[in-house]
């Protein structure tokens, strides 16, 4: 058994699938969002353990994605949200993939790749309202429709567009961005471009924008058991799949003023007992991404906070939790050993703790175990970096 892991719990992963389907506007489907290997969670496992509740469409980022997924037997709609290049298509159009079209010189080269291989090719439009990445403009749609006439190949399934801001509080910005894509769907189809599937929800907008919810909603976030911003709490009830656990590897009982770690930064305060984890830097822990500050209110919240790690204070962060007690970091975070001041808590090595590692940033390599239908199994990570390549599973009695 490994000194450090992560439970996957496949199940709250149906359970808050069950809960956006709950809230959804009649006739209209979920395209569940799979992207960053599954928002860290596993993009096999989690696509798989969704079919079981019934989700039909699924979307990545990339090509390779989308075949990895194809590889492991999801034989479902999967859609490719990123710009992808001629390099991939043949593969994808192969595995009959859908690709979001978002440039005109692509239809040509696709259209043309089709009829060699006399294949239909299942393409979704992209349209540029206000995020500002990817997507066809208003001014763009005569010559759009120009290169679909000659496209006989070319079987359009959809037409979406992304919001920037349906996470704020603000809705002017997503409802100009809402009035901009249904005023390109109008001339579409005012030139004779008819558009089976329109979407536009992510998962904030799903739950601020219920009559934006058209024919599919495209939701990562919420399925992941994460909210938006926390303005969204109340809004749904989800459950975390995601913990990630370590190992007490060594213990040692120290006098008060022990200094602790690099730089020394941390001095026990009383006489204390330390513990090292088996976790780091390389595992993904105690990176933080840099927030940019989101206004006057939030730099002022971001100050406090960095004026109180000087102190190590750690605010408005999961700490440790060891027997159910919240516990501090002692100094700084090392390559892949941390040490963790216990107190009075009594604690031998081998005892575990539940870190707090970002799921996205945890390194593949750690070993996961992944719970579901209340059964556990672990997947062997055969490829590196890639954790849902080759997976074989192997049933773990009740772990
Ligand atoms: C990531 C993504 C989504 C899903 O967004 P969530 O807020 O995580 O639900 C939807 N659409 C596009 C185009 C995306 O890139």
């Amino acid at each position: 058994m490994a000194d450090l892991w992560v439970e996957v719990d496949l199940d709250a992963v149906k359970y808050n699938y069950r809960q956006v389907v709950s809230i959804l506007t009649a006739g209209c489907q979920v395209m569940a969002v799979v992207k960053g290997d599954g928002y860290g969670l596993g993009a096999v496992e989690v696509a798989k353990a969704l079919q079981e509740e019934g989700c039909q469409a699924f979307a990545v980022t990339t090509v390779t994605e989308a075949l990895t997924l194809r590889e492991h037997g999801i034989e479902d709609t999967i859609l490719v949200l990123g710009p992808s290049g001629p390099q991939d298509w043949a593969e994808a159009i192969m595995a009959g993939i859908q690709l979001t079209v978002s440039q005109l010189e692509w239809i040509i080269i696709l259209e043309k790749m089709a009829a060699e291989n006399n294949i239909q090719v299942k393409i979704q439009l992209k349209v540029e309202t206000g995020m500002g990445r990817t997507g066809f403009k208003e001014d763009m749609i005569d010559d759009l429709v120009n290169s679909l006439s000659n496209a006989p190949h070319i079987v359009i399934e959809g037409a979406y567009t992304h919001f920037a801001r349906a996470a704020q509080q603000d809705h002017t910005y997503t409802r100009v961005q809402n009035d901009r894509y249904l005023s390109f769907l109008l001339k579409l189809d005012n030139l004779g471009v008819k558009v089976p599937q329109r979407h536009v929800c992510n998962s904030a907008a799903f739950l601020d924008y219920p009559q934006y919810h058209y024919d599919m909603v495209r939701i990562g976030t919420l399925i992941g058991g994460h909210f938006p911003s926390a303005s969204f709490r109340d809004k749904l009830e989800l459950q975390d799949p995601w913990s990630a656990k370590a190992k007490i590897v060594h213990v040692q009982q120290v006098p008060k003023g022990t200094p602790v770690g690099y730089q020394s930064i941390y001095k026990s305060k009383t006489d204390t007992t330390l513990a090292v984890i088996a976790v780091g830097y390389a595992d993904g822990f105690g990176v933080d991404p840099r927030f940019v500050p989101q206004g006057i209110v939030d730099l002022g919240k971001i100050i406090i906070k960095n004026i109180a790690a000087l102190w190590r204070i750690q605010l408005g962060q999961e700490r440790i939790l060891f027997k159910g007690k919240s516990i501090k970091i002692a100094g700084k975070v090392g390559m892949q050993l941390t040490v963790i001041d216990v107190g009075k808590i009594e604690c031998c090595r081998g005892d575990e703790v539940q870190i707090p590692l970002r799921r996205t940033l945890a390194n593949p390599r750690i070993p996961r175990f992944y719970k579901k239908n209340n059964e556990y199994f672990r997947i062997r990570i055969i490829k590196e970096g890639f954790l849902s390549f080759n997976t074989e599973y192997a049933n773990l009695t009740n772990s």
